[in-house]
């Protein structure tokens, strides 16, 4: 029988979790089977500089991360809930205390239990991915071998991450870069007035290449042309997001118009805006936290691919749970963005390394993360 419960457990087992409440989704017991517990709890993860994008400025990042038990194998997940995505801790808490666990008690059934997490409210990627990971990481425990494997895929063609540098003033900008100074691709964040001197600060300390993000910043078209006109001459390998994702038209209009890469970002929600995005975007951005976890970025990967496109793995700020996860389905990738878990400094896992940029697996079986002891 399940029973649903609010516990405060402070100071429990949890190792992590010395700060944060854990608050426990429930349990059931069935017969045969052993128990199941699925508990969640908020983890707020503090970045190493105040990040900011064309919309929003931040120093620190709540997520919640999730355990799930079964048949003696703890697996793990996490929900990194993002505002553009009308998603917050209280709405992953509010999706989490809807899921009936006794659904989750054959985690092998993926496609069955996104259908039914699909079923129970529409959006809520992030909640759904965190669950999604966790039934993968409990499958290669359960197997015995690391999620890479069972993917199908080679551990060591994970693409270069990108570093990403926030939106700063010029001299932040180039101290930034200075720490950056081993990752050979950096990412930066462009998309208020002052681009121009950003890319000019970063171009002050290095040559090496860029990948630019506006996030939705620019609003006409025209503006958005003559800012990637002056990109092109800067070693700029793409620009993600131009402009608005719904703006759908100004970006095909663009694409018209320029020989650099157009990268859809916040225009991919799900597999289902394929078809159309393939019509003004050259590549897409396909973050596990914004699709709803693994086996929705792996099916939206192949329908990239179907449609010739080009791939980047990209995240949010997460922990190494998040991040890990990742890291496993990128040897299906193009490009990766995967420095969510080294642009913070209380990282309470332990999972995938980023080496100067590169991303390297370990064999633990699942996804291959611990908690940080
Ligand atoms: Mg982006």
């Amino acid at each position: 029988m399940e029973r649903r419960k609010f516990m405060y457990l402070a100071g429990a087992s949890v190792a992590m979790a010395k700060v944060n409440p854990v608050f426990s989704l429930g349990s059931i017991s069935s017969k045969g089977k052993g128990k199941m517990n699925f508990e969640y709890w908020r983890y707020d993860l503090k970045l190493k500089h105040t990040f900011t994008i064309s919309r929003s400025s931040r120093d620190s990042v709540p997520v919640m991360l999730m355990k799930f038990e079964k048949d003696g194998i703890t697996a793990y997940g996490e929900a990194s809930p993002n505002a553009r995505y009308n998603e917050a801790p209280n709405t992953v808490e509010a999706f989490f205390k809807k899921v009936d666990i006794a659904k989750l008690s054959d985690p092998f059934k993926l496609e069955d239990i996104n259908d039914y997490l699909d079923s129970i409210a529409p959006g809520n990627t992030s909640a759904k991915a965190a669950v999604d990971i966790a039934m993968h990481d409990w499958i290669g425990k359960k197997l015995g071998i690391p999620l890479y494997k069972f993917f199908g895929v080679d551990k060591s063609k994970t693409p270069i991450s990108t570093f990403t540098i926030g939106i700063d003033t010029p001299d932040v900008i180039e101290q930034k870069v200075r720490e950056a100074a081993n990752y050979p691709i950096l990412k930066i964040k462009v998309g208020l007035p002052n681009d121009e001197e950003i890319i000019k600060a970063v171009r002050s300390v290095t040559n090496k290449p860029l990948r630019v993000d506006a996030n939705e910043g620019w609003k006409s078209k025209e503006e958005a042309l003559e800012r990637i006109n002056w990109l092109a001459t800067q070693n700029v390998e793409f620009i993600e997001q131009p402009m608005p994702a719904s703006q759908i038209d100004d970006i095909r209009w663009l694409h018209e118009r320029v020989k650099m890469p157009i990268i859809a970002d916040e225009a991919i929600e799900s597999l289902y805006d394929i078809a159309e995005v393939a019509t003004a975007y050259d590549g897409i951005n396909v973050k596990v936290q914004k699709i709803g976890g693994l086996t929705k970025s792996r099916k939206l990967i192949y329908a990239a691919r179907a449609h010739k496109m080009k791939i980047m793995t990209g995240c949010m700020i997460e922990s190494s749970i998040g991040i890990t996860s990742a890291v496993q389905i990128s040897p299906l990738t193009d490009w990766t963005d995967l420095d969510g878990n080294v642009l913070i400094n209380n990282d309470p896992f332990v999972g995938a390394e980023n080496i100067d940029g590169k991303l390297l697996l370990n064999d633990e079986p699942g996804l291959g993360v611990l908690p940080r002891s």
